[in-house]
């Protein structure tokens, strides 16, 4: 059913948000080339689909734009909520990132793909499910 679809990839997504957490706060802090800023804007339609169907505000859709990165980076970082972010946000793990989680938690990275391709499939799961209910 859509709605446990929906269920399940909010799960997901905060298990990988915590899984992260520590490390990107110990990593990303200290980037010199910060990703969010060499991007503008990453929804996709799963994203925004995903976004309607769970209940989210609709910040994805904030007028500002800038000329150079994200338009969600604010002066301390993300402006959005972890579950508001793209999925890409989550998934996105520069070599950087990838071999101090690696370096702090072995198996870290495996177990966080696990859970990435598990969404991918249920975020196609739910893509099929709505377009199959219009
Ligand atoms: S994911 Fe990598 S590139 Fe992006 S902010 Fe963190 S350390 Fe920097
Ligand atoms: S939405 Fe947030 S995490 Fe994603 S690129 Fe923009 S500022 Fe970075």
């Amino acid at each position: 059913m859509l709605s446990d679809t929906v269920e399940k990839i909010g799960r997901l997504l905060s298990e990988v948000a915590a899984m992260q957490r520590p490390h990107v706060a110990r990593i990303c802090s200290q980037c010199e080339d910060p990703c969010c800023n060499r991007v503008h804007y990453l929804f996709t339609e799963k994203d925004t689909l995903w976004l309607t169907l769970s209940g989210q505000k609709r910040k994805w859709r904030r007028e500002a734009v800038k000329t150079k990165g994200c338009w969600f980076l604010g002066p301390a970082g993300c402006l959005l909520e972890p579950a508001a972010r793209p999925f890409i946000c989550h998934r996105y793990l520069c070599p950087e990132l990838e071999a101090g989680m690696e370096a702090q938690a072995p198996g870290l990275v495996a177990a966080l793909r696990k859970r990435f391709k598990a969404m991918d499939e249920l975020r196609s799961e739910m893509w099929r499910d709505y377009l199959d209910e219009r």
